[in-house]
């Protein structure tokens, strides 16, 4: 072992972290080692405290603290248009722009055959569960620009335009293969503004 044990545990901890490797571990541990024992608590709470407040909304599926979240019970945003995301950061990405003021469903992933995620895996029951009232006019599928995100929008546009619902799909100035999360406000407005109907 090339670290005293619980130097060691800490670097693993962050090395299973997403975007880590060992340099960037290594770093933040030593780093948290030079931390005012106040400062290294307060890091410590905050993980506990999202990890325990955060849950998901039962309606859209996005990350809350309050269930409904506040934009599945806000009466300002239109409840007639649902805007469809894979991730909760898709929501955030959106949101950030401030154009848009419907409300969303996050489907937590996208199809892929592939790694073996199906219909079932994703939160796509609890999208029809959405549409049994006449309150929905339109779907938005502002999915990944990815092969799985396209072949989503595509499945999911297919049983839902039987029903009468208006599908759109945001429109590709957004970079092919990348992320909805990553893409700068600009971009993703005018993804909007351009959907089609699919
Ligand atoms: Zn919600």
């Amino acid at each position: 072992m090339q670290y005293i044990a619980p130097l060691q545990k800490l670097i693993e901890h962050f090395r299973a972290l997403p975007g880590i490797g060992q340099k960037t571990a290594v770093r933040l541990a030593y780093h948290v080692l030079d931390m005012p024992p106040a400062d290294a608590r307060a890091l410590a709470n905050a993980i506990l405290e999202a990890k325990e407040k955060i849950g998901c909304c039962n309606t859209c599926w996005n990350l809350s603290d309050q269930n409904p979240c506040a934009i599945c019970a806000s009466e300002k945003r239109d409840h007639s248009v649902i805007c469809v995301v894979e991730q909760p950061q898709d929501v955030a990405a959106m949101e950030r722009m401030h154009e848009f003021n419907g409300v969303y469903h996050v489907l937590h992933g996208a199809l892929s055959p592939l790694e073996g995620v199906g219909p079932d895996d994703l939160r796509i029951k609890e999208l029809f569960a959405r549409l049994y009232d006449d309150t929905v006019k339109e779907v938005i599928m502002a999915t990944n620009p990815t092969v799985e995100g396209e072949a989503t929008a595509m499945y999911l546009a297919k049983l839902l335009k039987p029903a009468g619902l208006k599908v759109t799909r945001i429109a590709h100035g957004l970079p092919i293969g990348g992320d909805l999360e990553y893409a700068d406000e600009v971009t993703l407005a005018k993804a909007m503004e351009n959907r089609r109907e699919i």
